[in-house]
Formats: C-alpha cells, sequence, structure tokens
C-alpha cells in the first residue's frame, strides 16, 4: 500500500493499542493527534495552550488547530510513503481536509459498544517511558512498571461520557461517509487484543 490508513473507532475502542502493530506490519509510522497534543499541552506551547480545556472537557479540539497540525506533520519525510493515522479524522471537515493532501487506501474501523468503553477507559493506563497502554483488568502493567504507570487526566468517567457523546454527534457519522467510497472495514473490536489484532492484519 502506497496510501494512508486511517483507524477509525471511539474512544477506548484499541485504536492505540492496534497501532503499534499495524505500523510495523506495514512500515507506515503512527500519526495519533491526541499524543501530538498531549505532547503540546505537556510542553506547554501556545497550541498545547489552547487545545488543554477542550480536551479536559472530553470535547473535540477545532478543526483548524488539527488540521495544521497534520499539515505540518505530513511534510515530514517518513510521511511520504503514507501514515497510520490514529485518532483522525474525526469530523467531516476533517477528512474532507485530508482528501486533499493524501490519498486513503482504507478506514479500519473497530467497532465497540458504548457499554464496554466506560469499563475500558476507566481501567487504562499508560507507561510514560515506552507509551505502552495496559488495562488493570484486561491487560495488567508489568509489577515493575506498576509505580510509574499513569492514567489519562480525560481517562475518568465523567470525561468519558462527553467524549463518547462527542464521538456519536461528530465522528460517527464519517463512518458512513469512508463507507460510501468504499473504504470502510468494520472490524469487531469487542474480543481479545490478540483477536482484534489478527482480524486487522488480514484485512491488510
Ligand atoms: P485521543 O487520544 O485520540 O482519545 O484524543 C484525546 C483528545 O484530544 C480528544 O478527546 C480531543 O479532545 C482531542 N483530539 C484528538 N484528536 C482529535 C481530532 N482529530 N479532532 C479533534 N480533537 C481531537
Amino acid at each position: 500500500m502506497t496510501g494512508s490508513i486511517v483507524l477509525f473507532g471511539p474512544p477506548g475502542a484499541g485504536k492505540g493499542t492496534q497501532a503499534g502493530r499495524i505500523s510495523e506490519l506495514t512500515g507506515k509510522p503512527q500519526v495519533s493527534t491526541g499524543d501530538m497534543l498531549r505532547s503540546a499541552v505537556a510542553n506547554g506551547t501556545e497550541l498545547g495552550h489552547e487545545a488543554k480545556t477542550f480536551m479536559e472537557a472530553g470535547l473535540l479540539v477545532p478543526d483548524s488547530i488539527i488540521i495544521g497540525l497534520i499539515s505540518e506533520r505530513l511534510r515530514d519525510e517518513d510521511a511520504a510513503k503514507g501514515v497510520l493515522f490514529d485518532g483522525f479524522p474525526r469530523t467531516i471537515p476533517q477528512a474532507e481536509a485530508l482528501a486533499e493532501i493524501v490519498s486513503v487506501e482504507a478506514v479500519i474501523s473497530i467497532e465497540v459498544p458504548d457499554e464496554s468503553i466506560v469499563e475500558r477507559i476507566v481501567g487504562r493506563r499508560m507507561d510514560p517511558e515506552t507509551g505502552e497502554i495496559y488495562h488493570i483488568e484486561f491487560k495488567p502493567p508489568p509489577k515493575e512498571i506498576l509505580a510509574r504507570v499513569i492514567q489519562r487526566k480525560d481517562d475518568t468517567e465523567e470525561t468519558v461520557r462527553s467524549r463518547l457523546s462527542a464521538y456519536h454527534e461528530q465522528t460517527a457519522p464519517l463512518a458512513r461517509w469512508y463507507s460510501d467510497k468504499g473504504l470502510l472495514i468494520r472490524i469487531d473490536g469487542n474480543r481479545s487484543i490478540d483477536d482484534v489484532g489478527n482480524s486487522i492484519a488480514s484485512m491488510l
């Protein structure tokens, strides 16, 4: 594949967890707008400052900010043969802007029912040293790193509900948009990490 791949789905569907494997398999670098925004917030940049309030409230960051961020990232040399988007696009205007700059070859939609999302997100932890994502029950962090794993600030039950509404109102309509273009591949995400990963791998 020479184009880009989009990982699509609600928050907590497993996009970030699966991205590493798909990136290895395809050789395409992972481009996660969520990670880029979190690092802008951590570095105290102007962009981070603008994005922070939206992120903490579980709302989408305005399209203009996201599209600027992505356009800049796609100028990097490693993006020349396509990238793996994780958490982008999240609105139809973002998808329209993307269509003007790169060719999207496949949109992998990881489908997980709302009832499972809250449990998944509230138990989610991250190792700040490696970026590896864990879950206190489904993928427990090894004992030796237990003291350093962190919980994302927006991974609380209350914020998850706002993020889910944002997903249903602004992001979910994109599934139809991509399906009309013949690009959408639906994957049942309500299974083990390995099973989901194998299904995705068999589609690529
Ligand atoms: P994520 O790590 O993908 O769950 O993103 C965390 C938060 O960053 C989201 O809840 C949004 O506030 C913001 N964000 C990430 N990607 C986007 C995007 N493509 N469009 C708008 N906001 C985004």
